[in-house]
């Protein structure tokens, strides 16, 4: 339906564009709250520096920030651009599964893990936290889905309407809906308990805690959404990502160690006090966003490479 016609689809994925840019600032503000251990349900939104109530035109995304040039309008104070990018982010998961799942249940579906995911990742770089609210919605959407899938096709809508690809899901609607509860079951289960495995063999060979309890739910959620064929692909690539933001870490990290010895230095040589510190552990490294981006990539690109791997053999 979506591709009917070029206007349908223009008009279809810019209002998905614009509905992502709101979510991505809701979303936005509810991550803040929930790292700062404020009500995610009352409560106006306000400026983290003066505290000041923001009206609708200072809540508009992206463009009250370019308006304001990042500012303030009422104390001045510098905001980050990560609230726009994070916007803009949202914006393009949002607009990438409803191209790829069209108007269907299944992308509602996958809009909804999508902003589950779209959260933790936040709370997971500010505050190393995975909420455990986060993780029951991602759980309740899809357990929602195929109740509303079975409910669907038991009263004679048509598959299309429903999911993405409706030539994988033939037959009567308790056949169809018994299927996706049977690969999410075994997904969730098998998937939870292979991490854990491998957790609890990388924390005996590092001598240290080398995957958080989040992550592993996280991993589980994945499971229960892809089942565990997909999940191979999506922790592959969550590794890889992970990899890579480890490395530019690593990299900012040295610069930042560079800037110290330089800062100790001078110091040294106008003073004579010897300032300089030595850091002793390297900071934790949060591993939520890599998976969230996983499962992103999974959505949209995780069935056809599994079809392509299996038939190899
Ligand atoms: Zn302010």
């Amino acid at each position: 339906m979506l591709y009917a016609s070029p206007f349908i689809t223009t008009y279809s994925l810019v209002c998905v564009a614009l509905l992502g840019l709101v979510m991505g600032s809701f979303l936005g503000c509810l991550a803040w709250r929930i790292t700062h251990g404020e009500s995610v349900l009352r409560g106006r939104s306000h400026c983290d520096e003066c505290g000041h109530a923001l009206g609708i035109g200072d809540l508009i995304p992206v463009f009250s920030w370019l308006a304001h040039h990042g500012k303030c309008k009422y104390c001045g104070a510098r905001i980050s651009a990560k609230h726009p990018i994070g916007e803009l982010l949202c914006a393009t998961a949002y607009v990438t599964i409803v191209a790829h799942y069209g108007i269907t249940l299944e992308a509602v579906e996958m809009l909804v893990f999508a902003s589950a995911l779209f959260v933790i990742s936040l709370t997971d770089i500010e505050d190393y936290l995975v909420p455990n609210g986060a993780i029951v919605v991602a759980i309740a959407a899809r357990i929602v889905f195929i109740a509303a899938a079975y409910a669907l096709l038991a009263s004679g809508v048509d598959a299309a309407l429903i999911f993405a690809e409706p030539a994988k899901h033939v037959g009567a609607p308790a056949d169809v809906a018994l299927a996706l509860v049977r690969d999410s079951l075994i997904g969730g289960v098998g998937v939870g308990i292979i991490i854990i495995v491998i957790v609890i063999v990388m924390d005996k060979v590092l001598g240290k805690e080398s995957m958080g309890g989040g992550d592993i739910k996280l991993f589980a959620v994945a499971g229960f959404y892809f089942g565990w064929q997909q999940c191979l692909f999506l922790v592959i690539v969550a590794c890889i990502v992970g990899l890579v933001f480890a490395a530019f870490q690593m990299k900012r990290q040295s610069q930042e160690d560079e800037n110290d010895k330089q800062l100790a230095e001078d110091i040294k040589d106008q003073t004579g006090f010897d300032a300089a510190l030595e850091r002793t552990c390297l900071p934790a490294f949060p591993f939520g966003p890599s998976i969230a981006i996983a499962c992103w990539i999974t959505m949209l690109f995780g069935a056809p490479v599994v079809n392509w791997y299996f038939k190899l053999f």
